[in-house]
């Protein structure tokens, strides 16, 4: 990137680059600032904003009743199993003393018994109803628990098909707001992004470029972190197809790009050598010799070589002799290194101490 070669110059470049790194950042702050301070514009969701409330409130309150008229119902249900069980062991008892005195009776044979027989035979009879009683009584409450279990199970039932229906409302809804919320943020972040797209075709080498390239990050930051994220994503199709396009252009961009370099380059040997040197900047040619390339063609050369005085691809002159001590040196250096006079490159350039004027050689 940096083709200065000066070492202050370099230095300042790095730091005109951090300026544009600070001020990337805090326009990024800013925009956070301002996004969220923004009313927010979607309220939050809830299923039961998707059924009917005062028919889901009545069935939420008929499943707590039942609940605790069940829970009452099984507490009573206990109570009758324990009097039922304490009736039957009565009842046995009493027979079993009721038997023993009915064979005693059978021994001794006296009928001034039988009113006694007639009694005890009573009470036993009246333990065995109360027993019944006790039954009749746990079977009533195994009812009424059973009667209220199921009743919840039909309120729960259809409160569950009720909240079935809303969660696929809420659901179409959530995919709605996605989009609307996408939206939004694509409205915001689009102008930032066309302004960014012409800053850098028009402006990337202006003289305030580190402020240029700090809005630049500033709008690649708010199209990556504030709208990808909330691209809506259909199981995925639009994700992939938005990479492949966005790819798809960037490719050919870059294509497009190669193919003028090539051009523009193949366009700039045909041109007369002084021309073609006037064209290049200084910086740019030493920077280019200093990596062992051609300034003209950017191809390999060796000069090292003491013979070589032209570029072998493309014919540009790369060493020259001084017009005043007649020194070989590079084509490029703007005064002679032996005696500090100003060069002019090319055969037939005018010579003189400080004189680069350049006349177009033999092409
Ligand atoms: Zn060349
Ligand atoms: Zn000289």
């Amino acid at each position: 990137m940096s083709k200065a070669l000066r070492l202050s110059e370099k230095w300042f470049r790095r730091g005109l680059w951090l300026v544009a790194l600070v001020f990337a950042g805090f326009l990024i702050g800013l925009g956070g600032t301002l996004v969220g301070d923004l009313p927010k514009v979607e309220k939050r969701l809830e299923i039961d904003d998707f059924l009917d409330r005062t028919v889901a409130e009545r069935l939420r309150e008929d499943i707590k009743r039942l609940e605790r008229s069940a829970g009452d119902s099984q507490a009573a249900l206990e109570q009758a199993r324990l009097k039922h069980r304490v009736a039957q062991s009565d009842t046995r008892s009493a027979s079993e003393t009721f038997n023993n005195w009915l064979a005693t009776r059978r021994v001794t044979q006296l009928s001034e018994q039988d009113p006694e027989l007639i009694a005890r035979t009573r009470a036993l009879d009246g333990l065995r109803q109360s027993q019944r009683d006790a039954k009749s009584g746990v079977e009533a409450q195994e009812q009424a628990v059973l009667d209220a279990r199921q009743a919840q199970a039909r309120s729960r039932q259809q409160l569950q098909d009720m909240e079935e229906a809303a969660q696929k409302k809420l659901a179409a809804e959530y995919r709605r707001v996605e989009l609307r919320v996408f939206l939004y943020r694509l409205a915001l972040t689009l102008p930032l992004l066309v302004a960014a797209g012409w800053l850098f075709k028009k402006k990337r080498h202006s003289t305030y470029w580190p402020f240029v390239w700090g809005f630049i990050f500033f709008a690649l930051f708010a199209f990556f972190v504030e709208l990808v994220p909330y691209l809506p994503s259909y199981g995925g199709y639009v994700r992939y197809i938005v990479g492949i396009i966005v790819t798809a252009l960037v490719g050919r961009q870059a294509i497009v790009s190669l193919n003028r370099y090539l051009e523009r380059q193949k366009a700039a040997e045909q041109l007369p050598d002084a021309q073609r040197r006037e064209e290049l900047s200084y910086d740019t040619a030493l920077a280019r010799l200093a990596k062992g390339v051609c300034p003209g063609c950017e191809r390999p050369v060796d000069l090292k070589s003491d013979k070589l005085d032209f570029c072998p691809h493309c014919g540009i002159g790369l060493f020259d002799h001084c017009g005043h001590c007649t020194t070989r040196k590079s084509a490029f250096a703007k005064f002679c290194h032996a005696c500090g006079t100003g060069a002019a490159s090319g055969p037939g350039a005018a010579t003189g101490p400080g004189l680069t004027r350049l006349v177009p050689g033999p092409a």
